[in-house]
């Protein structure tokens, strides 16, 4: 057995061998070019702001990070509209363009304090930073989302999530929450202490008012050891649901174009940590472009050479905090649509979108992913009411995404799929209205703590219709 490593520099090598043939024979490399970017300033001298990921961008006339929640409640009181607030910008979605006031709450960060296991936090603290400063106190996040670059405030306002039959979405922790009105009012909610704003405000996505605080519940902060390992797709998908229910955290990546398919789980351990090579996630994306560049003409081919490559890898493990292991690193850009299906339709809707992008997408070569989440009660989260299943399509950033929706969309929709909040979509407000029991009520709160519509750019309107 070789490590999937080694499968991968060996597998460059034949690519380059193959490809060299593929060339040969006039077969294009579709490797496409750098996208244009914005020019840095506007005619007015403002700066720019873009997204993680390059598709989003406005010009700011005023950007502010206030200290306190006195600074914060002044800022959204006289900020010149829309007030827009940003964490780390890892939305694909035009949920932080402004033209007038953008936010940061990178000056409110750190835990505030703590209440037994639970510790109130600043919004603007990025996930990454809260592991160490729970772990100084045993404590730990229940889950966390694939990357550990969001800010608190951020994570809560889409709805972000890791995966786990039995783990909510992060905003599923929180037992309490200050937010910031556009009239400057700061207020405090939990389950008893106005219940509805309580259910409204956990996902909100900045339109509520700015979430400066947020009380979460933690869990000792245990040992992991996660396991990886490919298997063919079909028997993956066969088998996904008793993962599910056998282990902490268990996902699965279906990649196109090779009938595989990576299967991630996480389970409490004792065992000690272990050193950690280097991911092997990029040297594995790096080889799935390869062979789209080189034999994107010939799905057989294709098959038939990610087979031979990756056929005989080795699982790997690693044993760690699971706030050291749950999260990695995502260095290669990409565009993102995530639907949350409910579980029974999950695997059918997952089959469907890997058929029609191998049948009808020779370019797309990022692998699905695919993950449960427990239910919780939050007004406008994707999870409210019953337990959800996710399946993710990316598109790598310099290449096309509008199949997304022209392709991949109707199959989530018509098994009854919520979107992502962060990640591309192209639902209104009629059609978010027929998905979501409680959005009505969320649309009277809306407009009694921002009557005059100062949060909301002109994407947020499409989905608050005004
Ligand atoms: C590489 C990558 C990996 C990702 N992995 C996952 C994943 O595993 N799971 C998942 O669910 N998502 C994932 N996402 C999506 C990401 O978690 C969400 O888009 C998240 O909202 C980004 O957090 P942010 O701090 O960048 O917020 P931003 O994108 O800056 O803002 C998101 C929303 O939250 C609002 N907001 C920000 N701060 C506050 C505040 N203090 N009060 C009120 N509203 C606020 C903003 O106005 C905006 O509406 C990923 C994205 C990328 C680019």
């Amino acid at each position: 057995m070789i490590s999937r490593r080694q499968a991968l520099i060996a597998g460059g090598a034949a690519t380059a061998v193959v490809g060299g043939g593929a060339v040969a024979i006039g077969a294009a490399n579709r490797e496409t070019p750098e996208p244009p970017a914005p020019p840095s300033t506007d005619g007015k001298g403002h700066t720019v702001w873009r997204n993680w990921s390059g598709i989003q961008h406005s010009y700011p006339a005023q950007r502010s990070a206030p200290k306190d929640e006195a600074e914060l409640s002044a800022l959204l009181k006289s900020g010149s509209a829309p007030v827009r607030v940003t964490g780390s910008g890892h939305s694909f979605t035009g949920l932080c363009t402004t033209d007038g006031t953008l936010v940061s709450l990178d000056a409110m960060s750190g835990v505030v304090g703590w209440e037994g296991d639970e510790a109130t936090v600043w919004a603007g603290t990025r996930l990454g930073a809260l592991g160490p400063a729970l772990a100084a106190k045993g404590r730990a996040m229940a889950n966390l989302p694939d990357i550990n670059k969001q800010s608190l405030g951020g994570a809560l306002g889409t709805a972000t999530h890791g995966t786990g039959s039995k783990l909510k979405a992060i905003h599923g922790d929180v037992t309490a929450l200050t937010l910031v009105t556009a009239g400057g009012a700061v207020l405090d909610c939990d389950a008893k202490t106005r219940p509805e704003l309580f259910s409204a405000a956990r996902v909100s996505m900045g339109a509520l008012g700015i979430i400066s605080r947020a009380r979460l519940t933690t869990t000792a902060n245990r040992r992991l050891r996660r396991r990886v390992w490919l298997q063919p797709f079909e028997e993956a998908l066969a088998q996904a649901e008793e993962r599910w229910t056998a282990h902490r955290n268990f996902e699965f990546y279906a990649v196109p174009f090779t009938g595989i398919a990576v299967n991630i789980t996480h389970d409490e351990t004792d065992e000690p940590a272990t050193e950690r090579p280097p991911s092997q996630d990029d040297a594995f994306l790096d080889a799935l472009k390869g062979l789209r560049n080189l034999l994107g003409f010939s799905t057989g081919l294709r098959k038939a050479a990610a087979k031979a490559l990756l056929g005989g890898t080795k699982p790997e493990t690693a044993v760690d905090e699971g706030w050291k292991l749950l999260s990695t690193e995502r260095p290669v850009r990409f565009n993102e649509m995530e639907y949350h299906l409910p579980h029974e339709t999950q695997l059918a809707a997952l089959k469907e979108v890997v058929e029609a992008i191998e049948t009808h997408r020779p370019d797309v070569f990022f692998p699905i992913e695919v993950r449960r989440i427990a239910p919780d009660d939050a007004w406008l989260s994707p999870f409210q009411g019953e337990l959800r299943g996710s399946v993710a399509v990316h598109a790598y950033y310099r290449d096309d995404y509008q199949f997304f929706f022209e392709l991949i969309e109707p199959i989530f929709r018509r098994h009854g799929g919520r979107p992502h909040w962060g990640k591309l979509h192209s639902l209104k407000g009629a059609d978010l209205a027929a998905l979501y029991p409680r959005w009505s009520d969320f649309l009277e709160i809306r407009r009694e703590l921002d009557p005059e519509a100062r949060l909301l750019n002109p994407y947020l309107k499409t989905l608050f219709a005004l």
